[in-house]
């Protein structure tokens, strides 16, 4: 037996490099890549994509899987290797599914629509990126459709990223939050909206870069094992637990956007710097789905870095690190400006009470457009409509409005965008179940102390990597299933104070 599991470790790690390889390829064309180089690797990321997938797809995993079956239910459910026995068997059942000449069709594809939204972007040309949309939604049909028996067109999609939701189910989460969450965007929204114009002063680039990994540091991010570079879009990537990189990006006249988006990325790369190190190059090694993940990303950003407690601390030194520009704000005031509330068209600069708003409508789209309820050449005017209903304002361009996201132009439609609430959903109930165990973490982070929480965090979420499906772990780590009560909770207490609804 330790002979096959070690043959299947061996095996996993051959395909965990090239995927890793992949991911360096990747974070070097969003970062340093000459735009000459695009062509060449898009060819080369689907080179390596395709050789990963077949590593990964080799019938001999099929059959150690099936020879350590025994092994693996002769184990406690708890067990590392019963963990790696469950976790490959899912992997290698869905990826067999998928021919290699679709994955590499998809790769290719995906890094010349990423290519092309660079430049479509900033000249609001949607007419440029439209057949490309087209080819990937009739690529990511073709993907769905390698698991018949779906109920829903994007649930094979969902269940890559997120598994064990479903679109009804994703659905219903959102009904049920859009509900509660409506009618307090409603009550905020009609009194005096927070004065905002102390973040837009001039911030030098330095500065802000130095600021931010000041306090990432202090996080727990561990730059020996990481490095933060610039980028168009923000993301993390890792290329081993040794190696998790984030990216960010500066505007001099908006504080915000390299702060939070830094704190952001360095909540994903925590997880990942801290999955147990005996998981390395297996099918465990990584965060268990983009929900889970989202939660610890937005719980670093938004629950511990816009809280008054976090600013208590820091603001004086924000105050020293950009001498004269913030002497005549008070804490107050800068407080309230980080946490402003307003109906706006970017959902990377939306608020934490209105963000949810924005995923559900490219939720709704991309299952519109799987549906074929919803063509692409309409969806730039469908995307207008819906923010005029739903947040009650309209983007002058596509630039602001259809273009803004990466992720339909990376290759991909479905799946990509409900894992951002679900995150924001548990960022609060894992949150809530660090303070049960640790009432005073509150009182740390007003010292700028984190360590209480990281240690939490680790304990129960990142040294787990992919040993637990999402469900799984929510249990295990908060006591309960997903719930939207504990991220409603939080959202009352801290907005109901600031606005005074
Ligand atoms: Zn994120």
């Amino acid at each position: 037996m330790e002979a096959k599991l070690n043959e299947l470790k061996e095996r996993l790690r051959e395909v965990g490099d090239y995927y890793a390889i992949s991911s360096l390829m990747g974070w070097d064309q969003a970062t340093y890549m000459p735009p000459g180089g695009a062509e060449a690797r898009g060819r080369q990321m689907a080179r390596i994509g395709k050789l990963a997938h077949e590593k990964a797809t080799d019938p001999a995993i099929g059959t150690l899987l099936d020879e350590l079956q025994p092994y693996a239910d002769s184990l406690p459910y708890d067990s590392d290797d019963a963990g790696l026995i469950r976790a490959t068997r899912r992997a290698y059942e869905r990826d067999v599914r998928v021919p290699p000449a679709l994955v590499a069709e998809m790769s290719e594809h995906g890094a010349r629509s990423y290519q092309a939204w660079i430049s479509a972007r900033p000249q609001n040309d949607f007419a440029a990126l439209r057949p490309l949309l087209e080819k990937t939604l009739e690529l990511s049909r073709k993907v769905a459709d390698c698991f018949p028996g779906y109920t829903h067109i994007a649930d094979p999609l969902i269940d890559m990223f997120d598994y064990g939701m479903k679109a009804q189910s994703v659905r219903a989460l959102f009904a049920q939050l859009r509900q509660q969450l409506v009618p307090l965007v409603k009550a905020i929204t009609a009194q005096p909206v927070a004065d905002d114009s102390c973040l837009k002063r001039h911030f030098p680039k330095a500065g802000q870069l130095a600021f931010g990994e000041e306090i990432i540091k202090r996080y727990g991010y561990d730059f020996e094992r990481g490095r933060q570079d610039l980028t168009h879009h923000p993301f993390a990537t890792k290329f081993a637990i040794g190696d998790v990189r984030i990216t960010t990006r500066v505007q001099e006249h908006d504080l915000g956007d390299c702060l939070f988006s830094t704190l952001h990325e360095s909540g994903h790369a925590m997880y990942e710097q801290g999955v147990d190190p005996l998981y390395e190059g297996t099918t465990l090694d990584g965060g268990t789905s983009a929900g889970v993940h989202e939660s610890q990303s937005r719980l670093w950003e938004n629950i511990v870095g816009r809280s008054l407690a976090f600013w208590e601390h820091y603001y004086p030194r924000l105050q020293a690190m950009f001498p004269d520009t913030l002497n005549d704000v008070p804490l107050e005031t800068f407080y309230r400006a980080i946490n402003k509330v307003q109906r706006s068209l970017i959902r990377v600069d939306a608020d934490e009470v209105t963000y949810n708003l924005h995923v559900m409508i490219r939720f709704d789209l991309e299952l519109a457009l799987l549906e074929g309820t919803l063509e692409v050449r309409d969806l730039a005017e469908a995307w207008h409509a819906r923010y005029e209903q739903d947040l009650g304002i309209r983007a002058p361009d596509d630039r602001d409005g259809v273009l803004q996201d990466v992720h339909w132009y990376s290759g991909r439609i479905g799946g990509m965008f409900q894992g951002y609430t679900l995150g924001n959903i548990l960022s609060a109930q894992f949150y809530e179940a660090a303070l049960k165990a640790h009432p005073h973490i509150p009182t740390e982070i007003g010292r700028g102390e984190f360590g209480t929480l990281h240690g939490w965090l680790r304990e129960n979420i990142y040294r787990h990597g992919s040993k637990y499906t999402a469900p799984e772990l929510i249990e295990r780590a908060s006591g309960s299933p997903m719930s939207i009560e504990p991220y409603m909770r939080y959202l009352r207490g801290k907005y109901e104070q600031l606005y005074k609804v």
